[in-house]
């Protein structure tokens, strides 16, 4: 894999990686725990990131005005996140059919 350079990319990956480790440095961990560890620590930081700049009419700062819209705007980065994963659909999903 080549290593990503551009925030985005280095930021997935990164974490990603963060995940390996620690799952490689503790046999017993629990992928899940993991996991979501990693997605509280994603959400608390893009909250952060998405504070509005106090000017109630900047166009920018719209879509996060209030912690409403940021929670529509996250879940809206959630849903195109998740079906842009390879792992969105997986070969073991209840409702795939088998023959
Ligand atoms: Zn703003």
């Amino acid at each position: 894999m080549t290593q990503a350079t551009d925030p985005f990319n280095l930021a997935a990956q990164e974490l990603v990686d963060l995940a390996n480790r620690i799952t490689d440095a503790d046999p017993e961990a629990d992928p899940w725990d993991v996991a979501d560890g990693l997605l509280a620590g994603a959400i608390h930081y893009w909250l952060f990131s998405r504070q509005p700049c106090g000017d109630p009419r900047c166009e920018d700062c719209e879509p996060v005005s209030t912690a409403e819209h940021r929670m529509v705007e996250l879940q809206r980065w959630v849903q195109q996140f998740a079906e842009d994963s390879e792992y969105y659909h997986a070969p073991t999903d209840a409702n795939v059919g088998r023959a």
